[in-house]
């Protein structure tokens, strides 16, 4: 390792912030010496002492995400606890830009030195998502944060890939008119342990509470899985606004965290993610060698273009695309 990525691991050890975000940067640059050198900072820093709690959060933009994340992490911060945040927006991949990004938000907890918030950078793809975010993830942890909190917003592909990397996942929602579930897919609501209907205040309380209860009417229908206790998937109200329910929300985050530590329910789960981490970087790793070599990148667009065209078949062209390596496997 040279020099700089040695200092780098020390300095976010050691919990410096600046040397954080230095180190999230290198992890989401492709360059490959950057890739070398972020590869080397992780196992550098890879400690299974420092462990977060891991907390999934998903919703749609202006369902109050950010002042929820504020509200809730200015209050752990308060009680003792390092909390990062971690957005990840996979719409900013075709827009160029991120919409998380753009606006500063909570400004009082990315003021406060016990927090660390990090917006989505714009990947090019989801499977790079995914990877920044796992990696971004890590290094949090090695940096002494205790709750990570990832932020997806709700298009759809997202909310499963943060559940995939997550302890507990939860989804923020808002009170809707009359008895509708707000067209929530089914698969979303599946993953969510914890659906809470935000805006519980003013006006809006009652419409949160009958909101509220059409969920939880919904979820106790949907499933039953052993990595549940009693009770999960709930359905709660909160106001990010006053605070009503986050306490509450929290404990029960917490406390589903904890059941499935103790029921090893948790290290099953890491165990399964970690694997699939593991695969999502073989296949990166591959399609990273098929590309590698001009050559065989420019067969692979030409490949792409007769499929394209109709001239050959995908399933055909896939194969003589991965015919120089299958050769390359074969005469090792
Ligand atoms: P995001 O796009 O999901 O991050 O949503 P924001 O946190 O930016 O909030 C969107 C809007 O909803 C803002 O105008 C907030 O002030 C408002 N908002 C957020 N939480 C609450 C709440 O608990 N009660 C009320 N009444 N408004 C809220």
């Amino acid at each position: 390792m040279n020099n700089g990525t040695e200092e780098l691991a020390a300095r976010v050890a050691a919990g410096d912030r600046r040397a954080l975000a230095r180190a999230i940067t290198l992890v989401e640059s492709t360059r490959a010496d950057h890739r070398e050198a972020a590869e080397t900072l992780l196992d550098r820093l890879a400690d299974p002492s420092r462990s977060a709690l891991r907390v999934g959060l998903s919703g749609t933009p202006g369902v109050g995400k950010s002042s929820f994340i504020e509200a809730l992490g200015l209050r752990l911060v308060e009680r003792g606890h390092r909390v990062a945040v971690l957005a990840v927006d996979p719409s900013s991949a075709r827009s160029g830009g991120s919409i998380l990004g753009d606006k500063t938000r909570m400004e009082r907890l990315s003021r406060d030195p016990r927090a660390f918030i990090r917006p989505s950078p714009a990947a090019d793809q989801l499977g790079g998502v995914a990877r920044r975010t796992r990696e971004a993830m890590a290094l949090c942890e090695a940096a002494g944060f205790d709750v990570v909190i990832v932020e997806t917003v709700g298009v759809g592909q997202s909310e499963t890939l943060v559940s995939r990397m997550t302890d507990v996942f939860a989804l923020l929602l808002a009170p809707a008119g009359g008895d509708e579930l707000q067209g929530v897919k089914r698969g979303i609501m599946e993953i969510a342990d914890l659906v809470l209907v935000n805006k519980a205040d003013g006006e809006l309380a009652a419409q949160a509470r009958r909101t509220c209860a059409d969920y939880a009417g919904a979820l106790r229908l949907m499933r039953v899985r052993d990595t549940d206790p009693e009770g999960i998937p709930a359905a709660r109200t909160v106001s990010a606004l006053t605070g009503d329910g986050l306490d509450e929300a929290w404990a029960t985050l917490e406390r589903l965290a904890e059941w499935r530590r103790e029921n090893g329910v948790l290290a099953r789960m890491r165990a399964a993610q970690a694997g699939q981490w593991f695969e999502d970087e073989l296949r990166a790793g591959l399609m990273a060698l098929l590309t590698a070599d001009p050559g065989l990148e420019r067969r692979l667009a030409d490949l792409r273009a007769e499929v394209e065209a109709g001239h050959a078949a995908p399933a055909a062209a896939a194969r003589a695309a991965l015919a120089p390596l299958a050769r390359a496997l074969r005469d090792a």
